[in-house]
């Protein structure tokens, strides 16, 4: 029995295509494709959670702070019927409000609920985890570094679990000069999407002035950031040039350029759209790695391979280093319809 057809409307992608031309470089020109790339369990079921409000409740649905960090991923969601806002007091009283996929810190959940909002709660469960770590340490009255940067949303909302006890160390510079009050009883914790590299490095400074620091009960930074990041070191050692699709303000994105450039890569740049690749960065390049952050869709890579093939880069190798079956359960106030059934769509399946 053959599957009913379904049609999907094709996404917007702004930009002029075909620019770039086919420059003769020495050898033969090919693309090394990182897998795995794009999405991952979190911000699928944090794209799906938006749309599934949509659905059940109309728009407009609100969406406190950028759902995942891809200018793409949200402009199609406003497109729908979304309103992004920064903050809670934003949002009209008794209206339905998505939280991020980044998670909000207790302070951000009780407003919601001062103000009668019907909260949607599309936090990655691995960032709820590291949640319930800062919970468990601090009520055990220990100390807990959290290694992250300053002012990013998932750090904001860690660290809102236990800001009594929390102090973040933002780089291996400061651990070299963060103080805590009793160094026998001292954990750290990361944000989950940054370098592994950098943060065993802040990690081993730590180490060094306070012998008894404890390690997470598991790893912080999650499996997608840290199956990239395996891949896009793979892809650098043979590349020329790797381009990173992603957003300038995704974390996971912005560190497989660094990632990319420190195993080899002779020059990496981050795109949101197929169309910001630049004629010069192709210049003498015969092998260009391409991959994504975990924040944006397959479809915006085809475009960057399509624009590439145009530049005679029209040779794909898939370069892959995992494979990845993880998918989570919808937040809870969207796991049934409304007739009480389970939705089909209860777990979000890896989409293109
Ligand atoms: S990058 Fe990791 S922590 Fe963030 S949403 Fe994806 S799976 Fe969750």
């Amino acid at each position: 029995m053959s599957s009913p057809t379904v049609r999907l409307p094709l996404p917007h992608i702004p930009g002029p295509r075909g620019r770039l031309q086919d420059n003769p470089v020495p050898g033969h020109k090919k693309v090394l494709l990182a897998s795995p790339r794009g999405y991952c369990a979190g911000v699928d079921r944090a794209v799906i959670a938006v749309e599934k409000a949509l659905e059940r409740y109309g728009a407009p649905v609100y969406v406190r702070k950028q759902i995942v960090h891809n200018i793409h991923v949200v402009t199609e969601l406003e497109s729908k019927g979304a309103i992004f806002v920064e903050e809670v007091d934003e949002v009209p009283e008794g209206s339905h409000v998505v939280f991020s996929a980044h998670g909000v810190s207790p302070a951000v959940v009780n407003e919601a609920a001062d103000r009668g909002l019907q909260a949607i709660d599309a936090t990655c469960p691995l960032v709820t985890k590291v949640h319930r770590e800062a919970v468990r340490f601090a009520r055990d009255d220990f100390e807990i570094l959290l290694i992250g940067h300053e002012g990013h949303e998932e750090v904001e909302g860690t660290a809102g679990e236990a800001p009594d006890h929390v102090t973040i160390v933002g780089s291996p510079e400061e651990a070299d000069t963060v103080e805590v009050r009793d160094p026998s009883r001292v954990v750290w914790l990361s944000q989950t999407t940054l370098s592994v590299d950098e943060t065993m490095e802040t990690v081993r400074r730590l180490r060094t002035r306070f012998p008894d620091l404890q390690d997470p009960p598991s790893d912080d930074i999650c499996y997608a950031t840290q199956n990239r990041q395996v891949a896009i070191k793979k892809v650098a050692k043979g590349a020329d040039l790797v381009i990173v699709v992603g957003s300038a303000n995704s974390s996971n994105s912005v560190r497989l350029v660094e990632v990319a450039l420190e195993y080899g890569a002779k020059a990496s740049y981050r795109v949101d759209y197929a169309h910001e690749i630049e004629q010069a960065w192709l210049d003498g390049v015969e092998t260009v790695g391409v991959t994504s952050g975990a924040s944006v869709p397959e479809i915006l890579v085809q475009e960057v391979l399509s624009e590439l093939a145009g530049a005679g880069y029209g040779d794909v190798e898939q370069v892959r280093t995992a494979e990845e079956d993880l998918i989570f359960s919808l937040p809870k106030e969207l796991r049934q319809d409304a007739g009480g059934r389970r939705d089909e769509r209860a777990l979000g399946g890896r989409r293109s």
